[in-house]
């Protein structure tokens, strides 16, 4: 497997419950993915917080402590992944600071150059290398004198001090770094190319995710409308801040989770500005004619999705995105999957366990020919819509994008079909010790065993050091 962050971790449980052999290669020191600050690239800032509210992201099995905030901070998420490595003690199973240089088909299954100059043979490969490693730029007419980055490499406010800064979409991140911007630059500035809806991260005094699992699941069109009157009531008509007016329906664009936006352009230290349409030596020229002298441009533009170490050809691209089944199966190769390379409009990690579920079980299916052929008959011939019926704007990003609810539902198509068993609360509790009995033996012994550590990690969010 490649890559020892969020989605490599799920793999590793759900082989491992599945008592199948893996080893994971992870270029970096340590575990973490791209919360992880000190991994080359990470795109995570200082003041980066989950955008999906604790109760609804974690694990299957593994809770996010009481203690934890209902957003938690990127050190927070990365304690929570780390203690979730040890709970399940998947550390022995990755190799650290070995990046996966080259793969290539061998045989029925893999060879697999190792930065250490090593190639080693694997029947299976699982991907899992991430989304956001290669920032993307977005090209303009002109030139700009100024300073010019991408978001991934900014870290602090103290960075804008005094600086004129304007922050090149709005995306959460985008959002998030205008935020920091309006409180310290000299002067901020957001560039959006629509309109978007901003979704408050709390709504009657609940997490937006949690208000929104309540209750029956209602038609989209009718939470699209719910929702849309929602926040028309809480946020007012947005055109008063300079925005322009959403040209979708709320949730046909990933979800912005952010007020403290609004807040700030209704406080006037960040300005909303249409999209660039030129650069001008020191000043950038918007799409309206106005034009802004500008020391900074940050590109919160994205990032291109890529599969670097696979052989040319193995996977099939379609407008920036690979063609898998399910966002998962390799269409050519029975033994490939991709863990990772998809967005969607909720928490991912119980979604990786679903997928890390299905790929455990896939590998094992071909252990039968006839189970093998029952599977991948399905694969060629099953028609689903996992993007929920949403008529999602034409982007990149929302090319192929994943509706949470009906990817789920797929998932739950698939098991039927194939007769594999949901994973349900409780799944994993045989690769850990089960936690409640030892909630008492916590209080009394000093912490010797991984159980211990697990119950002593939810309950006070101490435990399991960071490694
Ligand atoms: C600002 C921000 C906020 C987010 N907020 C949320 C949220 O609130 N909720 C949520 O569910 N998700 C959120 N996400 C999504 C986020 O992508 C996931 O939380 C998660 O990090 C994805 O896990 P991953 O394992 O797929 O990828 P990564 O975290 O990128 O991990 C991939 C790992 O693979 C390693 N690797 C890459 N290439 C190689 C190679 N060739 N050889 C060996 N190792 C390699 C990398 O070093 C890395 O450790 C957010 C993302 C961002 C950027």
């Amino acid at each position: 497997m490649v890559g020892a962050g969020p989605a490599g971790l799920a793999m590793a449980r759900a082989l491992k419950v599945h008592g199948i052999a893996f080893e994971v290669f992870e270029r970096h020191s340590a575990i973490g993915g791209i919360w992880d600050q000190s991994n080359p690239g990470s795109p995570i800032y200082n003041s980066t917080h989950f955008i999906s509210s604790k109760t609804q992201s974690n694990f299957l099995d593994f809770e996010m402590p009481d203690h934890y905030p209902d957003y938690p901070s990127h050190r927070q998420i990365l304690a929570y992944l780390r203690a979730f490595a040890r709970a399940y003690d998947l550390q022995s199973s990755i190799r650290f600071n070995t990046l996966v240089k080259h793969v290539a088909p061998r045989g029925r299954g893999w060879s697999v150059t190792l930065s250490s100059g090593e190639t080693r043979e694997y029947a299976w490969l699982v991907a899992a290398s991430g989304a956001n490693w290669h920032p993307r730029m977005p090209h303009f007419a002109g030139a700009f004198t100024g300073e010019s980055r991408h978001a991934s490499t900014y870290r602090s406010p103290e960075e804008f001090k005094s600086k004129r800064v304007l922050v090149i979409g709005a995306g959460n991140s985008g959002c998030d770094i205008a935020c920091d911007i309006a409180q310290t630059a000299g002067a901020a500035f957001i560039s959006l190319r629509r309109g978007y809806h901003f979704i408050p991260k709390h709504v009657f005094g609940q997490p937006f995710d949690v208000f929104a699992a309540q209750g029956r699941h209602l038609p989209i069109w009718l939470s699209q409308f719910l929702l849309g009157r929602l926040l028309r009531a809480l946020n007012g008509d947005l055109t008063r801040f300079g925005l322009k007016r959403p040209d979708h329906k709320v949730l046909e664009s990933h979800p912005i989770l952010n007020t403290q936006i609004l807040h700030h352009l209704s406080h006037g230290n960040l300005i909303a500005k249409p999209h660039v349409g030129a650069l001008d030596g020191d000043t950038v020229v918007f799409e309206d004619g106005t034009r802004e002298p500008i020391d900074l441009l940050i590109h919160a533009t994205g990032y291109t999705w890529k599969l670097p170490y696979l052989e040319e050809g193995l996977v099939a691209w379609e407008g920036g995105r690979p063609d898998l089944y399910m966002k998962l199966f390799s269409r050519e190769h029975p033994r490939l999957f991709v863990l990772g390379l998809f967005e969607t409009n909720a928490a991912g990690y119980k979604v990786f366990d679903n997928m890390a579920d299905l790929v455990a079980r896939a590998i094992l299916a071909q252990r039968s020919r006839a189970e093998a052929h029952r599977l991948s008959e399905f694969m060629r011939t099953d028609k689903h819509d996992i993007g929920g019926g949403i008529h999602y704007v034409k982007s990149e990003r929302h090319a192929g994008y994943v509706d949470y609810l009906a990817y789920l539902k797929q998932v739950a198509r698939l098991r039927k079909y194939m007769d594999w068993p949901s994973i349900v609360p409780g799944h994993y509790d045989h690769v850990s010790q089960p936690l409640d009995q030892h909630a008492t033996v916590v209080d009394r012994a000093p912490q010797s065993s991984g159980a211990v550590r697990l119950e002593t990690w939810r309950r006070n969010g101490t435990g399991p050091p960071l490694a």
